[in-house]
């Protein structure tokens, strides 16, 4: 332990306080020690510090600060080092802002288009997604406070958020789910790292010791603190024996008495608590000092400036077809009469809903920006209902100005409520309203250009409507600027996918089953996750991972190859100075072990002006060639020959190489298992007897039971009159928000809430005890409650006194939990006074 001497000093009480948050966003501080209390702030991309009443969702307004392009974005421009300078920019407004740790990035794996986070995440790809969030983390760092990368692990669906059991086998687990996590963790050292709410086979990440303790902390060697996600905490004890440092936000002295009590009763040991409270010091001692000298100011118009770099950087063409012969439609010529169409275009989409929620200092739009440029624009139109249905003069208005036009800047997106934190994509399409108007555009002026943002993929099916499609994804505050560049060729678009765009959402191996609408999310196609599916089962997409067009070309060539490295020479061969994105993949042919097509493995940006030529060399490292066994329970390595492959994208390899590697003579750990449709990756509807040879264990039972970990989603299968009407409540208020066009956060956060998160989310109000009395109730505890009242009406006792007995028999335990809650925490407040 590094600060022995100063938990010496401190009470068990204390030092139980120390491991929870004080404030919604703020941790324990125990000033007589002189451990200042800490303060969180989301998030992702740009700081939400909420100065007055603080709430986890960003309902209440926060300080103005930059809205960076979201994670999916800056991911597109596949450069860690861009990631860093954004960090950095972050890092230093939030330090500005008196805030110690920065919840961010989030890296969870891409599994399924319809996550509703997907905008958060950077990529279907551990590698990358990894080492994106590297560059992230030592920027944010780098002004010597926190980053806390998110949600540690296996967090790929929204719906039943805080109480999902993801279902997968230990090479998945290791390969697809924890790679991400490894690389932030080993090349990053964030000192903080926020465990999911979700449980993984069977236990809670929150409490997952193989997870927080074999994996992260002895694998790793990760020596920071462990923070809840905000209410994520099942049982505090558990937590912190399994390795959880900070329960968050403010759960209140019950949680103290849920570690003294572990403490009296010997389940949690005095030496973990120390082991923890150690972390809290260590943390708070290294970082709040950089907070207090930071200065309180941040240059708005430089970090603006970022933005919109990283914006341009990010946005991908996916389209650029030339008019008859000539040259393509993009960069437009000075001069150029455009229509803006798109309601998108006044009123952009340009961040996500949720906790990541950005208060911009200043937003761009289209609209504002086109006169900046040297085009000519001949007029707006919104075009379309910004929440889908009909508008025909809104439509008529946009067909008639496109005529007027040489070239129609059409801006589609998907709307606030397609995608948001809390609730998961109903589907993959653009609103049908937006998708009739492209066509009936593009019957009218064929010359359209789509600038779409969305913060994941979507079907496009009306893609012959444009010409030329520049995919912007979520590009923050300053992201119409920089579409601008791309479309008037002051910026050369360089950014590739760093998803799968596949035709149709039912060509995804989990669309049958994502999201999980039961307690289980069974991860049943195993590795096969993005373009590790695509390719393995040869099945064709609309864009390819790793896609996108430039303004020029390039040629490859001269490949030279080893077991540890990739030499070869990039031209610019195009008439425009340009950036092409190399990738790096290795393949075996001849595997024994099953595994995907081929995987990426290394990357590199490559800046040229026309004719010139580079030498790239990319470096293999330690993750080339390993894959987890799960008989060994150790990363091992198929030796013999392998295939490296010099891409442009995942489908256009441009140089092969043949390289032989050193193995580490390991079993095939599926000796005697039939993992055959693993082989091939035909795992869109793997059976019972496949996941279970996969798993290597039966599958284990599902199915809602009443008890703490109930959601309130499930309510109406509980026993209560009382918690049904609640869940019908509840319902009516989702399914009003849901036709609103804007999520709304706190109803679907307490939808997919468990019970026992009353405990930890209500300031100390409520207890375990107090949950308990709540689950005793919805097991029916009530019908007793109504007996008393027919009894009382039979023995002519009246209505008025029979329903006072039945309230008196329902609130009399649940008012006793309550006062005993108080008198409890009294107790405990006296000791930490
Ligand atoms: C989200 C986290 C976020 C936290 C605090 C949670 O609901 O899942 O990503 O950091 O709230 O706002």
């Amino acid at each position: 332990m590094k600060h022995e001497d100063i938990i010496g000093k401190l009470s068990l009480e204390e030092k139980c306080a120390l491991l929870q948050g004080g404030t919604t966003f703020g941790s324990w501080g125990i000033e007589r020690a002189d451990i200042p209390a800490i303060e969180f702030s989301d998030g992702p991309n740009g700081v939400r510090h909420q100065a007055g009443a603080a709430d986890h969702l960003g309902l209440n307004g926060s300080e103005p600060a930059t809205c960076f392009p979201t994670a999916v974005t800056v991911a597109n421009s596949w450069d860690p080092e861009l990631g860093e300078r954004v960090g950095a920019a972050m890092g230093q407004e939030a330090a500005s802002q008196g805030v110690d740790v920065l919840l961010g990035p989030g890296l969870c794996i891409k599994r399924n288009p319809l996550c509703g986070r997907n905008f958060e995440y950077f990529s279907e790809d551990p590698y990358l997604a990894g080492k994106m969030a590297a560059g992230y983390v030592r920027g944010i760092q780098s002004n010597g406070i926190a980053a806390c990368p998110k949600h540690f692990a296996v967090n790929s669906q929204e719906t039943r958020r805080q109480a999902s059991d993801s279902i997968l086998d230990e090479r998945t687990l290791r390969e697809i789910y924890l790679t991400a996590f490894e690389i932030v963790v080993r090349e990053a050292q964030p000192k903080t790292i926020m465990s999911s709410y979700n449980l993984i086979n069977g236990t809670y990440a929150n409490e997952n010791a193989h997870l927080l303790d074999d994996i992260l902390r002895k694998e790793w060697g990760f020596d920071g603190s462990v923070v809840t996600d905000w209410g994520g905490s099942n049982d505090h004890a558990a937590g912190v024996a399994a390795g959880s440092t900070f329960e968050m936000p403010a759960p209140g002295l019950g949680s103290v008495r849920e570690l003294l009590d572990a403490v009296a009763a010997g389940t949690l040991s005095e030496k973990d608590i120390d082991a923890r409270v150690d972390e809290v010091i260590d943390l708070v001692l290294s970082i709040h000092p950089a907070t207090l000298a930071a200065p309180k100011t941040f240059d708005q118009d430089a970090h603006h400036e970022l933005a919109r770099e990283a914006a341009a950087a990010g946005a991908v063409l996916l389209k650029n077809e030339a008019i008859a012969g000539g040259a393509p439609l993009l960069p437009l010529a000075e001069g150029t009469k455009v229509a803006l169409i798109g309601d998108f275009a006044q009123t952009p989409r340009y961040q996500g809903a949720g906790s990541s929620a950005v208060n911009s200092t200043k937003v761009d739009s289209l609209l504002d920006m086109v006169g900046e440029t040297d085009l000519t624009l001949v007029g707006y139109e919104p075009g379309f209902e910004r929440h889908g249905g009909q508008n025909t003069s809104k439509r008529n208005a946009a067909l008639e100005l496109a005529r007027h036009a040489d070239v129609v800047l059409l801006a589609l997106a998907l709307d606030e409520i397609a995608e948001s934190e809390g609730a998961d994509r109903l589907n993959m399409k653009l609103n049908e309203n937006q998708v009739e108007l492209a066509h009936a555009v593009a019957q009218v002026n064929p010359n359209v250009v789509v600038l779409l943002s969305a913060g994941s993929c979507v079907e496009t099916d009306w893609a012959d409507d444009a010409r030329s499609i520049l995919y912007c994804a979520l590009g923050g505050q300053a992201g119409a600027g920089a579409a601008l560049d791309i479309v008037c060729g002051k910026v050369n678009p360089s950014g590739k996918l760093t998803e799968t765009w596949p035709l149709r959402l039912e060509d995804v191996p989990s669309s049958a089953s994502f999201p999980s609408d039961e307690k289980r999310a069974e991860y049943r196609e195993g590795l096969y996750v993005g373009y590790r599916y695509f390719q393995t089962a040869k099945k064709p997409v609309a864009y390819p991972f790793g896609y996108g067009l430039s303004y020029t070309t390039f040629a490859y060539g001269n490949l030279e190859a080893s077991e540890w490295d990739a030499t070869f020479t990039v031209t610019n061969t195009g008439t425009v100075a340009g950036t092409e994105i190399v990738q790096l993949y290795v393949s075996k042919p001849d595997h024994q072990v099953f595994r995907p097509e081929q995987e990426l493995k290394g990357f590199a940006r490559v800046t040229l002006e026309p004719g010139q030529s580079k030498v790239v060399t990319i470096e293999l490292g330690d993750k080339a060639f390993r894959y987890f066994n799960d008989k060994t329970g150790n990363w091992e390595v198929e030796g013999g020959t392998w295939e490296l492959r010099v891409a442009s994208s995942s489908d256009d390899v441009r140089l092969t190489a043949q390289v032989e590697v050193t193995g580490t003579d390991a079993p095939n750990p599926y000796e005697g298992r039939d993992v055959s449709c693993y082989e091939d990756a035909s795992v869109a509807a793997v059976s019972d007897a496949s996941f279970e040879a996969l798993l290597g264990h039966p599958v284990p039972a599902g199915g809602s039971v009443i008890g703490r970990n109930m959601c309130f989603r499930d309510l109406n299968h509980g026993r209560s009159l009382i918690f049904w009407v609640v869940w019908a409540v509840l319902r009516a208020l989702k399914t009003g928000a849901d036709k609103s066009g804007k999520p709304n956060l706190n109803v679907l956060f307490i939808w997919n809430m468990p019970l026992r998160a009353l405990a930890k989310m209500t300031g100390g109000m409520v207890d375990m005890g107090l949950v308990d009395a709540l689950v005793r109730e919805v097991r029916g505890f009530g019908w007793g409650g109504v007996i008393l009242l027919a009894a009382a009406i039979a023995l002519g006792w009246g209505v008025g006194a029979g329903i006072g007995l039945w309230a008196l028999w329902i609130l009399l335990p649940i008012l006793y939990a309550f006062v005993m809650n108080l008198v409890r925490n009294s107790g405990v407040a006296k000791k930490l006074a």
